[in-house]
């Protein structure tokens, strides 16, 4: 007879200022010293460590302002393959103490909380917290508690470099006290205001607070979240990714621009990062969305239904450019845009479009498929649009040929 070790404690496992620590893993010298890591254009403060924190300096930043406030600090541009490369390396550590991690972030795991022989769940939380320190030199923080919220709200409490595990309802009660509902995953602002009026503005609060009502006011959403306060596990640990609704691609232009020559180019540019995206996740889509924000404040939107769902690029340039004259405003200031592509469907699950020529399809198909082997092989991008010449900048910068920079959704593999 094998004897089956059940448990349904959950831990939640989370990097502390992970892209500074990953830094340190590789330059010994940034260790205990003011840090900072620089986003996209080198610009922004992305990640900072607890020195640099300490002198006031916030996530999101800009680098001049940061320079005031901490000009000892060291600030390094984002290296994202690396952060990629720690990640997995974590993730390995995680599944060799766990027989099922969720891979919920680059630098945040999900895990069922088995103990082996004799060890307690507190050993457990020390065995990964320093096994990873041990192998890999990323400093984590482990919380294992009854419920994938109390386990959440347990490892930001014990941070950093904290291992706790909390089963018994005082101690979960005195945790759960002294923390604010916007502490909670899946609660920010407009939630958490609906709560207000009620007298629930604590962790606690919120478990004590009648089902019901929570239900009425937040819905099954808040619902889910009260039964898991209250230690009843009903958000399972996900082991495989979800299907997407939506996919998406763009962002800043770092610098402005008015001019639609370089729009087009942006166009293309996040059309030929959407499809890299559909074609990952074996999808074709149905509806096609230009959005464009401004200088000014103003914001722009077109939209398109494809006759046919599809990941080609020709067929989703041909809908994509009357959105991108739908969403623009002549010469005003552009900085932002994004492309949308919703009503997925699994790839070859609808019939080929009758008015699609077959020559023009063998040729497309053809074109799609020797784009991708080229860049397969010597490197993203490598083979683009001609329309994107007009971007010289982000093809300079070589952290734009990794994958990583488009992490995929919050669960990335
Ligand atoms: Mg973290």
């Amino acid at each position: 007879m094998t004897a089956r070790v059940r448990s349904t404690a959950v831990g939640h496992l989370d990097a502390d200022c992970f892209y500074v620590s990953a830094e340190r893993v590789r330059d010994g010298f940034l260790r205990d010293k003011p840090v900072g890591v620089l986003g996209n254009q080198g610009a922004c403060v992305i990640a900072k460590s607890y020195e640099m924190k300490a002198a006031g300096v916030k996530t999101g930043e800009p680098i001049w302002e940061a320079l005031v406030k901490c000009p000892e600090g060291i600030y390094v541009k984002r290296d994202f393959r690396w952060y990629e490369v720690l990640s997995r390396r974590m993730l390995d550590v995680a599944r060799e103490l766990s027989p099922r991690v969720e891979y919920y972030s680059i630098d945040e795991f999900f895990f069922q909380a088995v103990t082996g022989s004799g060890q307690t769940l507190q050993e457990l939380a020390l065995a990964i917290r320093d096994r990873i320190w041990d192998r890999i030199g990323v400093p984590v923080t482990v919380g294992i508690a009854r419920t994938r919220t109390l386990a959440k709200l347990i490892s930001d409490a014990a941070k950093p470099f904290g291992a706790l595990a909390v089963i018994d309802r005082e101690a979960e009660e005195k945790l759960l006290a002294g923390r604010p509902v916007t502490e909670i995953t899946g609660i920010a602002g407009r939630r958490a205001a609906r709560l207000a009026p009620w007298g629930i503005t604590t962790c606690l609060d919120l478990a004590r607070a009648d089902r019901r009502q929570v239900r009425s006011l937040l819905t099954a959403t808040g619902e889910a979240l009260w039964w898991e306060l209250n230690g009843d596990a009903v958000q399972a640990i996900h082991t495989r990714r979800p299907a997407h609704k939506v996919l998406s691609r763009g962002g800043s232009f770092g610098e402005s621009t008015a001019r639609p020559v370089v729009l087009y180019a942006w166009l293309v540019r996040n059309l030929e990062r959407l499809i890299e995206e559909l074609r990952f996740h074996g999808v074709t889509t149905g509806k096609l969305t230009v959005a464009i924000q401004y200088k000014t404040g103003h914001a722009g939107a077109g939209q398109r239904a494809l006759p046919v769902p599809s990941d080609r690029f020709d067929l989703l340039l041909e809908a994509a450019r009357p959105c991108l004259r739908k969403a623009w405003l002549p010469g005003v200031q552009a900085s932002h845009m994004h492309l949308i592509a919703e009503d997925l469907s699994a790839r070859g699950q609808y019939a080929l479009d009758l008015f699609d020529p077959p020559q023009r399809r063998a040729r497309a198909e053809a074109v799609a498929l020797l784009k991708e082997q080229v860049n397969d092989r010597h490197g993203r991008f490598a083979l683009r649009s001609a329309a994107t010449l007009h971007l010289p900048a982000i093809y300079r910068d070589v952290a734009n040929a990794y994958d990583i920079c488009d992490i995929r959704g919050k669960i990335c593999f």
